[in-house]
C-alpha cells in the first residue's frame, strides 16, 4: 500500500471543521481591519526565495523543495508566503493603485525540515501583509489584530515577544560587535552556528543548542545600537501597544529566521505546545520590495502557524461530530427510489440530509445514524409508502411525527430548516 510521504499529513474530518471555522474567523476578522484576500501560487522561481529570505538562512540552505522547470529555471514550492505576495505586489503594480495595500492569504508552505511534533514539511499559514505604511502605529495595529484574532478563538496564554532589528544604518555596527564577541567563543558554538558566524551572526542569537545559548547569554543587544529613527519607531510601537492594552515582552534575542526583517520583529509564543512554541511571527521588511525590483515601499507582515493554532484550539474545543439534520432510512427498492429524490431536493433546499442506499437492515442503519450523530431519522418502508406517511423520529427525544409524503419536502424544510 502506498503511504503518506514522511513529514506530510492528512487532515481528516471532523478535524477539518476546526480548520474551516478558524479560517472563517480569520477572514472575517482580517477583513474588518481592511485586509483583502490575495492568492499567489504555491510554485515560484527559486530565485525569488533565494533573494528575499537570504542565501545564508536555514530555509534557503537546506529546506527548500526545488526542482528543474523548463528552460533552465529552478522552481521552488514556497517555503513562506511573504516573498510571493511581494512579487505579486510589484508585478501587478499594486502600489500605483493603492498607497496602503493590505492583504491576507491562507495556504500551505513547504519546508524540508526534520519532522517532529508541531513541525511538518507541508504546513499552513495565515499571512497578513501591509505595503506602503511606515508608521509605527501600523506595527502596533498588526500585532493587535493578531492577538485579538487569537482572543476571538478563545486561545489564551499567549505572549507577544518584541524586538527591533534596526535598519541598514544601525545594524552593521551591532553585527560587527556581535561577530567579534562570537569569534572569541567559536569553540563553544555548534557546527551550524560556526557557519552562521561568518554569514549570518544574528542567527546565533536564537540557536536552541544549550552551549550556544550560554555563549550568547551576555551578547550585546541590538536595542543599544538603534539609530535615532529606529529607536523612536520602536518606542512608539511600544507606547501604542500599551495604549491598546496588549502586553508584550522585549526580547533582544528575537531575530527570526529570515534575512529581510528590519526594525520591528515579533513572535507570539505559547507555553502549551512544547518545543515548537511560536504560533505566529512577523515584522517589518522595509527594504524587501525594492530589493525584489519594486519601488522603495515600507512593509510589514506576519504569519500565523495554522497547524499549531488548530492544535491549541482543538485541545480546548474538540471538533464536534456534525451529523445530518435528517438521515433517511429507506427500506426496499421503492422507498430508496423515493428517498433518492426527496433527499436530493431537501439538500438543495438547504437541509443537511443523507440517505442510505445500502439496503442493510433497519437495525444496522439505526446504528449508523447514532454513530454519525444524525439529529433525526426518516423511516420509509413499504407500509409507509402504502399509507402515504413516513415516520420522522427525533434521535434525542425519541419523539415521532408522521409526515405526509405528498408534502414531505416542504414539511421537512419547514420543520428542520436552519
Ligand atoms: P516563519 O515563517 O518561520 O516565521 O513561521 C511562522 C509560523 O509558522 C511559526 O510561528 C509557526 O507557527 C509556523 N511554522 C513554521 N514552520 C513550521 C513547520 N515546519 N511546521 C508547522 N508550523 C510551522
Amino acid at each position: 500500500m502506498i503511504q503518506l510521504v514522511r513529514g506530510f499529513k492528512d487532515i481528516l474530518p471532523p478535524e477539518t471543521t476546526v480548520w474551516q471555522s478558524i479560517e472563517d474567523t480569520a477572514r472575517r476578522h482580517f477583513e474588518n481591519f481592511g485586509f483583502r484576500e490575495i492568492r499567489p501560487p504555491v510554485l515560484e522561481q527559486a530565485a525569488l526565495f533565494q533573494r528575499s529570505i537570504g542565501e545564508h538562512t536555514d530555509i534557503v540552505e537546506k529546506e527548500m523543495y526545488t526542482f528543474a522547470g523548463s528552460r533552465d529555471t529552478l522552481l521552488t514550492l514556497r517555503p513562506e508566503a511573504t516573498a510571493s505576495v511581494v512579487r505579486a505586489y510589484i508585478q501587478h503594480k499594486i502600489y500605483a493603485a493603492d498607497p496602503a495595500a493590505r492583504f491576507y492569504t491562507i495556504g500551505p508552505m513547504f519546508r524540508k525540515e526534520r519532522p517532529q511534533k508541531g513541525r511538518y514539511r507541508q504546513f499552513y499559514q495565515i499571512n497578513a501583509e501591509v505595503f506602503g505604511v511606515d508608521s509605527p502605529y501600523m506595527d502596533a495595529q498588526l500585532i493587535y489584530m493578531c492577538m485579538t484574532f487569537f482572543r476571538r478563538l478563545s486561545v489564551s496564554g499567549l505572549q507577544v515577544h518584541l524586538n527591533s532589528l534596526g535598519c541598514p544604518e544601525c545594524r552593521p555596527a551591532f553585527r560587527q560587535k556581535l561577530s567579534e564577541m562570537l569569534a572569541g567563543r567559536a569553540e563553544n558554538l555548534c557546527p551550524d552556528c560556526l557557519r552562521r558566524l561568518e554569514k549570518n551572526p544574528l542567527r546565533v542569537l536564537d540557536c536552541k543548542v544549550p552551549a550556544c545559548r550560554e555563549a550568547v547569554a551576555d551578547a550585546p543587544s541590538m536595542l543599544d545600537f538603534l539609530c535615532d529613527d529606529c529607536g523612536q519607531h520602536f518606542r512608539t510601537v511600544q507606547a501604542a501597544l500599551a495604549d491598546m492594552d496588549i502586553d508584550f515582552q522585549i526580547d533582544p534575542r528575537l531575530v527570526r529566521g529570515l534575512d529581510y526583517y528590519t526594525r520591528t520583529a515579533f513572535e507570539i509564543q505559547t507555553s502549551e505546545l512544547g518545543a515548537q512554541n511560536a504560533v505566529a511571527g512577523g515584522g517589518r521588511y522595509d527594504q524587501l520590495v525594492e530589493m525584489l525590483g519594486g519601488p522603495a515601499q515600507p512593509a510589514i507582515g506576519f504569519a500565523i502557524g495554522l497547524d499549531r493554532l488548530v492544535e491549541l484550539f482543538a485541545a480546548k474545543f474538540p471538533a464536534p461530530e456534525t451529523g445530518p439534520d435528517v438521515f433517511f432510512l429507506p427500506m426496499g427498492e421503492a422507498a430508496r427510489e423515493r428517498a433518492a429524490k426527496w433527499s436530493s431536493q431537501l439538500a438543495d433546499a438547504g437541509v443537511r440530509v443523507e440517505a442510505d442506499f445500502s439496503g442493510r437492515s433497519l437495525k444496522a442503519l439505526m446504528r449508523r445514524a447514532d454513530r454519525m450523530g444524525a439529529a433525526r431519522v426518516l423511516i420509509v418502508g413499504d407500509q409507509e409508502l402504502a399509507e402515504n406517511k413516513a415516520v420522522l423520529r427525533d434521535m434525542k427525544t425519541r419523539d415521532q411525527v408522521a409526515v405526509p409524503m405528498d408534502r414531505l419536502v416542504a414539511f421537512i424544510s419547514e420543520h428542520v430548516g436552519r
